[in-house]
């Protein structure tokens, strides 16, 4: 059976016990494109990783990849995915380019096509320079790539058009510069045309590298769309009101909630911001300026913005982002 999508689930179910990780989720995920999958903690995004990707039987459901059910097919499956999970089995005593000839002849590729393949996939992540060094002594960047790398190593003669690639949170843990290797290693490979899974608890990320944001809760989806959906159905721009003396922020944030006409006026102390959504911005904006006058407050700063990523999902979720 095929379909168009790369990723395609039905009510998808995992129990554990009492414990349910996965309530009926659905997603479908079509060819060459990147759906980031977001989510607080325990959410159920390994998960659906896990049983993606054949490591893990779901309870109730159906999951399509490659157009093969995982139950029934996990074969056909596996030869068209390459997984990264949290954590990867590299050994830190070989060198990169060792590991990636071992991961070869554990997918059963022979010592000469299993050193090819290393050799193309180290230049492919930048790595060509370092393949002979002890992993043990790679950067967290340089080590992740490594690890995307290996999760290639067997999908081999396909190509990039048809595979498809689980990323399970893949930069947690390296500083900004590996996180932007990391990244670029991925933007290389979309542009090949692989289609990405990707779970991330990073906002930027899921801006940064998906074309779709799938916001899970609770095994289930709660919400799908383009990061600029997501804002836009959050809906309302937002003022935002720097007070001078913050003494004056109550007083400041009963006329902004007047102003605004929103009684969900936020409070940020430390910094004596005051944040609320609005419904007219320009009128929102006059009137504010006009109350705040009138009430005898000053303010060091007033804007109109759009909702952050980071609002969208707390608002979403009712958790915390990371
Ligand atoms: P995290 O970001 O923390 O990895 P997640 O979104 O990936 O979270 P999962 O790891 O999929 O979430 O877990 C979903 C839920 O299922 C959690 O409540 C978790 O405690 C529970 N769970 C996961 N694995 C098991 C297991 N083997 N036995 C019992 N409960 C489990």
């Amino acid at each position: 059976m095929t379909t168009g999508e790369a990723i395609l689930v039905e009510g998808l179910r995992k129990e554990y016990g009492e414990k349910q990780a996965l309530s009926g989720l659905d997603l479908a995920v079509p060819r060459g494109t990147v759906r980031g999958l977001l989510g607080p903690n325990g959410a159920g995004k390994t998960t659906a990783v896990r049983i993606l990707s054949t490591l893990l039987r779901p309870t109730a459901g159906r999951a399509l990849v490659a157009g093969y059910d995982v139950s029934a097919r996990p074969d056909e499956v596996r030869r068209r995915i390459g997984l990264l999970g949290q954590h990867a089995a590299v050994d830190e005593e070989l060198s990169g380019r060792q590991n990636l000839e071992m991961f070869g002849r554990l997918h059963h590729l022979g010592a000469r096509r299993a050193a090819a393949r290393a050799g193309e996939l180290l230049e492919r992540f930048g790595l060509a320079d370092t393949g002979r060094k002890a992993v043990g002594k790679y950067s967290g960047g340089m080590r992740r790539r490594l690890d995307l790398a290996a999760s290639l190593i067997g999908s081999d003669d396909r190509g990039d058009k048809s595979l498809i690639l689980f990323l399970d949170e893949p930069t947690t843990g390296l500083d900004p510069r590996g996180r932007t290797e990391v990244w670029e290693a991925v933007r290389a490979l979309v542009g090949g045309g692989t289609t990405v899974l990707l779970t991330t608890q990073y906002l930027e990320e899921a801006d940064q590298l998906a074309d779709a944001i799938t916001v899970i809760d609770g095994g289930r989806a709660v919400a799908e769309g383009t990061a600029d959906q997501l804002k836009a159905k959050l809906g309302a721009d937002r003022i935002d009101v720097v007070v001078r003396d913050a003494a004056r922020m109550e007083a400041a944030a009963a006329v902004v909630g007047m102003a605004a006409g929103s009684a969900g006026v936020e409070r940020d102390m430390d910094r004596r911001r005051l944040s609320a959504p609005v419904a007219d911005r320009m009128e929102a904006l006059a009137e504010t300026v006009r109350a705040l006058e009138a009430a005898g407050i000053e303010a060091e700063d007033i804007a109109l913005r759009r909702p952050t990523l980071d609002e969208v999902f707390l608002h979403l979720t009712g958790g915390d982002a990371a």
